[in-house]
């Protein structure tokens, strides 16, 4: 009997329409595969709310209740819709208002002390989940299947890194197979939260937002499920954002590297850490449509199958700035780049992409924070070369974007970076830095924030 692990996202559960689609998808695929475990993500808009309602609480009373009441409201209307039975449909009643109360209470708590630690936001932010499992649950069994909601911190064990945990091996392994593997021999659907998770010593975890793909990744590896599938509502990964260039297209096959690099670069569609757990397994993962059910979606394997163009697809993200650190004794001199890291790093600045450029002395490097912050934390980690002249300057540029053309071809067809520069230039778009991974199927090029979207554009007319 073969295994597949499905995870659906918020806009897959977002309402009664789209969890009574889930209920199909997963009678179907139960009689396609023979067993089926579900991963579930908040109903849509909903981590926002609780979110929002945790940051409201800290700045006024009572703050939090507005998003308390869209989130019933929300909830309800699904229950209601779905549910006909009025005994099934007060079960799951009897388990989403006790977390609404909880939400409330974490909230009150947050308003008296005054104080959002990342442990407490993690502990509202992952509320959703729970709300959603035990509803999904539901429908499936009103359907006549047998299913059961599942709460991931029994499950999945993680670092302490409260907002970006990640699991603990082989603990998590070892639980999530020791409570889901009964079920699915007895033929019942576990419906598992994602997004969530809990430390050894029970403190409550998020995996990071749009987590719930990476929780769908380890769970589907540690049930070495024949395939992952990921229900988003878009057929399948496309050649770039479809809100930012109307004429993309769907991927039939990519490889883990390429939709690593996508992924990483910024395609939201799958979160970052996804490809990691099903690697080493090899385990395909398939993005599909909760909406268009029959489209094969895209297939995601060791090796992509579709030849096509060099360039595959192209992705940005927005709001990075670059900081170049310039000086004619860094080169050589041992230890440089490690303490400008160090000090990037010990300002929890997430540093994406980094070129360096002997002839002018130089390195330069994309991050998240914010630039005065990093400028601050260079200028005094780095006081003593400073001091001695082995660095010059610290420049700053905030406003940039990266934007990376992905595709395993370009390894083997040379001229490929020419032919991303001539794109550029035509539409006078000033290239500010590059880089290319050493997995080669990426290239990233820096370019100001007001260039993203002609960069993106010019460059997707080449995987035509
Ligand atoms: P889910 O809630 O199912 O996890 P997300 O909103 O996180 O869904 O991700 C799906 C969305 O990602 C799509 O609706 C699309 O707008 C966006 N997206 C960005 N880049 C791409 C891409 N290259 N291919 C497909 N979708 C993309
Ligand atoms: N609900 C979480 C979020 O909105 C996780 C996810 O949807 O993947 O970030
Ligand atoms: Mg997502």
């Amino acid at each position: 009997m073969a295994l597949l692990l499905m995870k659906f996202g918020g806009t897959s559960v977002g309402s009664a329409d789209a969890i009574s689609r889930v209920a199909a998808i997963t009678r179907d695929q139960q009689v396609r595969w023979g067993q089926v475990a579900i991963v579930v993500s908040a109903m849509s808009g909903v981590t926002d709310l609780l979110i929002r309602g945790a940051q409201a609480a800290l700045h006024e009373r009572g703050g939090y209740r507005p998003a308390a009441l869209q989130i019933r409201e929300k909830h309800e209307v699904a229950i209601r819709e779905l549910l006909g039975d009025e005994a099934e449909a007060a079960a799951v009643r009897s388990i989403i208002e006790p977390l609404i109360s909880e939400f409330e209470l974490l909230c009150h708590s947050v308003g008296v002390l005054g104080e959002l630690s990342p442990r407490a936001l993690d502990a509202i932010s992952g509320l959703g989940e729970r709300m959603s499992a035990p509803l999904v649950a539901a429908t499936i069994q009103s359907q006549g299947m047998a299913a059961e909601a599942i709460d991931a911190s029994d499950i999945v064990v993680t670092t302490a890194e409260f907002g970006n945990a990640v699991p603990i091996y082989p603990e998590t392994r070892e639980r999530i197979r020791e409570r889901l593997l009964p079920l699915l021999h007895h033929g019942v659907v576990p419906v598992v939260t994602g997004f969530v998770g809990a430390t050894e010593t029970g403190a409550l975890t998020t995996l990071g937002r749009g987590g719930s793909d990476y929780s769908g990744a380890i769970v589907g590896a540690a049930l070495d499920a024949d395939e992952v599938a990921i229900y988003t509502d878009v057929d399948g990964v496309m050649t770039t954002d479809p809100r930012q260039v109307r004429e993309a297209r769907i991927l039939p096959s990519l490889s883990y590297a390429e939709m690593s690099e996508l992924a990483y670069f910024g395609a939201k569609v799958l979160h970052p850490r996804t490809i990691r757990p099903v690697v080493e397994r090899e385990i395909a993962i398939r993005i599909r449509n909760t909406f268009n059910a029959d489209h094969e979606g895209t297939l995601i394997v060791r090796e992509s199958t579709s030849g096509g163009r060099p360039v595959k697809a192209v992705t940005s993200i927005k709001s990075m700035s670059l900081i170049t650190v310039e000086g004619r004794g860094m080169i050589g001199v041992p230890g440089v780049a490690a303490r400008t890291f160090g000090a990037v790093a010990s300002v929890g600045a997430n540093v994406l992409m980094i070129s360096q450029a002997s002839s002018e002395q130089s390195i330069c490097f994309v991050q998240t924070s914010t630039a005065p912050t990093v400028v601050q934390a260079l200028e005094d980690g780095l006081g003593s070369a400073i001091a001695r002249r082995d660095i010059d300057r610290i420049i700053a540029r905030e406003d940039v974007v990266i934007v990376t053309a992905v595709g395993a071809g370009m390894r083997e067809t040379p001229g490929v970076a020419a032919m991303v520069f001539r794109v550029l230039s035509e539409q006078g778009i000033n290239v500010v830095a590059i880089a290319q991974g050493s997995s080669e199927c990426a290239i990233s090029i820096v370019v100001s924030a007001r260039d993203c979207d002609a960069a993106v554009r010019a460059i997707h007319a080449l995987t035509i």
